[in-house]
């Protein structure tokens, strides 16, 4: 039978026809007054955010070249580091977790180190604090990778401005989106002004970029609904696994080298207006989340994972642990490309991504490489409703109960 409806694997805001109309509105403004921020600078994706925030940074510490990352976070984290002419450092995981291991942070900082990268993944609230006191003692900045967290608060305050400086991203399928774009945002004013500075003086407009995402923008806005997204998304994405490309499957391979360009006013203006929905969008995510991720519980040997007291992340997406690799298979045997949204966040720890090899440093990082073999996502988009979260929740279930599938 023909698929009528495809899940997308993450909750992105979708678009309206009224956010395309032409003209202006201040999409930093707009969602600094929103998230109760400090000015943030729009750049043309996170990644370039990093890029531009590493090189100022390194032009503070010129002697201080390394940058120190959790050892499974997004490939385009490792491609900016090279970029900017710094050395990538990986930092073990907590067991089970997706957080940097302290002790494994506090061993990988010394006095090369430029800066650290505590990372919100998926929404989650990352351990900022303990990654910053230990950064201090090497005298490190730390740089927040909320590329997935727009939005997510801890203690009161949005994330991002507990280090030196923080990045979110807005591409597609992360939450709000202008296809592909980046914030920067920092409480310091003079890092702020460094930052401004610095953009100005080395990104530039490139008229063909702009034209390319602003074409790639109008599809998202058309094709980002069930229907569409069957062909748009689901087709390549069953194609990619029939031929055993998990990279493909979810997205992981990435261009050698980022894309650096000015944003136009139409998609900051397109962006601001469909922010303008974004708080509401974002407690909708945070009720549905909440009930499933009660529903989850229930499931023995299933982990979910969730914030630490005091704070609340975004829910783009559920993150689950399983027991082992190959329960885990046999959940994405009989989910992956059953158009429910279930996928899965990075492929690999970093170390292991063959195209990466010569901007990854060959370190052994068994707890972020079993991270990746036991984990899978589940989508919090709306169009995810109820009965099929049902469908799901009882396949997971099955499959821990029954010790099925070798
Ligand atoms: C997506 C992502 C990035 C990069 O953001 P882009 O806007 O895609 O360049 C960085 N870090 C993490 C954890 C991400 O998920």
């Amino acid at each position: 039978m023909p698929r009528l409806r495809e899940i997308p694997p993450t909750a992105g805001l979708p678009l309206r026809p009224g956010d395309l109309r032409p003209g202006r509105a201040d999409l930093a403004r707009r969602l600094a007054a929103q998230l109760g921020t400090p000015p943030l600078q729009v750049e043309c994706s996170g990644s370039a955010a990093l890029w531009l925030c590493l090189r100022v940074l390194h032009q503070r510490q010129p002697q201080r070249r390394v940058v120190v990352v959790p050892a499974y976070t997004c490939p385009l984290v490792a491609i900016a580091v090279h970029q900017a002419g710094l050395q990538l450092r990986l930092c073990e995981l907590r067991p089970g977790h997706w957080d940097m291991d302290p002790h494994a942070l506090a061993a990988a900082c010394g006095r090369d180190t430029l800066a650290v990268l505590p990372t919100h993944l998926g929404g989650r609230v990352a351990d900022v604090d303990t990654a910053a006191a230990i950064a201090a003692d090497a005298g490190a900045y730390v740089i927040e990778d909320a590329a997935q967290a727009l939005g997510a608060t801890d203690r009161g305050a949005s994330v991002g401005l507990r280090g030196d400086a923080g990045f979110f991203s807005l591409a597609a399928g992360k939450g709000l989106s202008i296809f592909e774009g980046g914030l920067l945002l920092t409480r310091d004013p003079a890092l702020r002004d460094a930052l401004r500075e610095a953009s100005a003086r080395w990104i530039h407009r490139r008229v063909a970029w702009e034209s390319r995402r602003c074409l790639e923008l109008l599809g998202l806005a058309m094709l980002y609904r069930p229907r569409p997204l069957v062909l748009a998304y689901g087709h390549r994405l069953r194609k990619a696994l029939r031929r055993g490309d998990a990279l493909d499957a979810v997205g992981d391979r990435f261009a050698a080298t980022l894309a650096l360009h000015r944003v136009g006013r139409w998609r900051q203006a397109v962006g601001a207006r469909a922010a303008a929905r974004l708080p509401d969008w974002l407690d909708a995510q945070r009720r549905q989340a909440r009930s499933r991720v009660a529903r989850l519980r229930q499931i023995d040997g299933l982990h979910v994972f969730d914030d630490p007291p005091g704070a609340e992340g975004t829910w783009p997406v559920l993150m689950l642990r399983l027991p082992d690799e190959r329960r885990r298979d046999a959940v994405l045997t009989r989910l992956w490309g059953a158009g429910l949204g279930v996928s899965r966040m990075f492929i690999h720890a970093l170390t292991d991504y063959a195209y990466l090899a010569d901007r990854v440093p060959r370190q052994q990082t068994p707890a972020a490489r079993e991270f990746a073999s036991c984990t899978l996502t589940l989508s919090n988009s709306p169009w995810f409703d109820d009965i099929a979260f049902e469908q799901v929740a009882d396949t997971i279930e099955r499959v821990l109960r029954d010790r099925v599938a070798r």
